[in-house]
C-alpha cells in the first residue's frame, strides 16, 4: 500500500533501546527511571483490582481522578477546569497528543513546532494532512525568537505546539515567553498544544509556566501531562488532557473511538495517590539531586555541558571529542563503550548540524556513577 508516512522509520527510542540490550550497554537513552514506582502506589492498584474495578472506566476517566487533577491544577496554577467537562484521562500524553491533533488538524492546516521537537508531533500532524512549520531553537540557550514566530504565522496557521520543560534541551519557557505566545495566539486566533509532561521536574528554584496560568491562553489551549513521568511508572501509560469545554468536546468525540477509556484500576489508585501533594511536589528536589550528582561527576570532562533546567534529560555537546555525526557517535558509544544515549538529530528533522547527544539521568546513583566514569574519560 502507499505509505501514509513515507519518511518515517522506527522510533529512535526503540532503536537505541534494542541496541542497548544487544550490546549490554548502560541504557541512558529512552527516558524512563531504572528504579521502582512507589510500593504504596502499586498497592493501591492491587487494592483497586481487589475492589472490583476491572471493567471499563467512564469514557472521560474516573470522576474522582478528574476531580483530583482539577484541584491540583487550581492549587498550582490558579485555573479551574471543570472535572465534568474539561478533563479526560488518556493512555499517556502520547495518546492525548494524537487525539488533540486528530480532533483539530485538517488538510492544509499549518502547525508551528519548535525544533528540536519531541518525535510524535510532526508525524501525527502529517497523518491528518497538516503541514509542519518548524522553528529552530539554537543552542546554547534554546530561546524562542518571537519575532520569527510572528513572521512564520500565516492565514493557514492553526496551532502552535510548545513543550516546557523541553525535551531534549531542558530549556524552560519564561513568563515573558508565555505572554508573547498568548498575544500571538489571540491576535491570530490560534490553538495551542502545551505538552507539560515534565511540569514537576524543574530545577534551581525555577517555576513551571503552565499554559493554564494565563487565562486567555488557557482558553485556547489543550494541556497534556503524564503520570508516568511524575510517578516513575512510564510503562503504565497514564496521562491526561485538560482544555476548555468547547475544545474538550471535540477531543472526546475522537477519544471515544481511539481507546474509549483507559486502565480503570490504575485510575482509581492515582485518584487516591494524588491527594497527597508531596507525591509530586518533591519530584524537582529528587531529580535536581540526580542532575547535580551527574554534573559533578562530569566536571572536567571534554563534553560541553549547559545544565538542564528541567526534565530528566541532559544534553552533552561532543564537538571537542569527535567529528562524527551524532548518530555515528551514539552508535559507537553504545557498541564500544557500552553506553546508550539518544542522538539529537532525530528531534531536528534529521539535521545533523548539532553535535549533541541526550542522556537520561532518571537512574540510580550507581548507574549514573558508572556512566559518568566512562563518559568523562572521553
Ligand atoms: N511529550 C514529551 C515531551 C515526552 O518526553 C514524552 C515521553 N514520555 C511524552 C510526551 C509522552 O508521554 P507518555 O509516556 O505519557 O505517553
Ligand atoms: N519520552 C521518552 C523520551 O523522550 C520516550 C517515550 C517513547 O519511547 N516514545 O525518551
Amino acid at each position: 500500500i502507499p505509505s501514509k508516512l513515507p519518511n518515517i522509520s522506527t522510533s529512535i527510542f526503540s532503536v537505541m533501546g534494542q541496541m542497548a540490550a544487544e550490546y549490554e550497554a548502560i541504557n541512558l537513552s529512552q527516558g524512563f527511571p531504572n528504579f521502582p514506582s512507589d510500593p504504596a502506589l502499586n498497592a493501591l492498584v492491587d487494592q483497586a483490582m481487589r475492589d472490583g474495578f476491572n471493567q471499563y472506566a467512564p469514557m472521560q476517566g474516573d470522576f474522582e481522578l478528574r476531580m483530583e487533577i482539577s484541584k491540583k491544577i487550581e492549587n498550582l496554577y490558579q485555573h479551574f477546569y471543570n472535572p465534568e467537562t474539561e478533563i479526560t484521562i488518556t493512555a499517556g500524553a502520547t495518546q492525548a497528543i494524537f487525539t488533540i491533533i486528530a480532533a483539530t488538524i485538517s488538510k492544509g492546516d499549518e502547525v508551528i513546532i519548535f525544533t528540536p521537537a519531541y518525535d510524535c508531533y510532526a508525524p501525527t500532524v502529517q497523518l491528518f494532512g497538516g503541514k509542519i512549520v518548524p522553528i529552530q531553537l539554537k543552542p546554547p540557550s534554546y530561546g524562542v525568537d518571537w519575532k520569527e514566530v510572528s513572521d512564520k504565522i500565516s492565514s493557514k496557521t492553526k496551532m502552535i505546539i510548545i513543550n516546557s520543560p523541553h525535551n531534549p534541551s531542558g530549556m524552560l519557557f519564561s513568563e515573558e515567553d508565555m505572554l508573547e505566545l498568548q498575544r500571538l495566539a489571540e491576535k491570530n486566533d490560534l490553538l495551542v498544544l502545551s505538552d507539560e509532561v515534565y511540569e514537576h521536574i524543574i530545577f534551581d528554584g525555577n517555576v513551571h509556566q503552565s499554559a493554564s496560568k494565563f487565562d486567555a491562553l488557557a482558553n485556547r489551549s489543550f494541556i497534556t501531562a503524564s503520570f508516568g513521568k511524575t510517578f516513575h511508572n512510564t510503562g503504565w501509560k497514564m496521562g491526561y488532557c485538560a482544555a476548555p469545554e468547547y475544545l474538550m468536546k471535540e477531543f472526546q468525540k475522537v477519544h471515544q473511538f481511539v481507546v474509549f477509556c483507559v486502565n480503570h484500576p490504575i485510575q482509581k489508585a492515582l485518584a487516591t495517590y494524588l491527594k497527597d501533594a508531596n507525591h509530586y511536589l518533591k519530584l524537582s528536589d529528587f531529580y535536581q539531586q540526580k542532575r547535580d550528582f551527574f554534573l559533578h561527576l562530569m566536571e572536567g570532562s571534554n563534553f560541553k555541558i549547559i545544565p538542564s533546567k528541567g526534565t530528566y534529560f541532559q544534553m552533552l555537546d561532543f564537538s571537542e571529542i569527535s567529528t562524527e555525526n551524532d548518530i555515528a557517535f551514539a552508535e559507537r558509544l553504545t557498541k564500544e563503550l557500552k553506553i546508550a544515549t539518544i542522538p539529537t538529530s532525530v528531534f531536528n528533522e534529521g539535521k545533523k548540524d548539532f553535535k549533541q547527544i541526550r542522556v537520561c539521568f532518571a537512574k540510580t546513583d550507581e548507574t549514573l556513577a558508572e556512566a559518568a566514569k566512562i563518559l568523562s574519560e572521553l
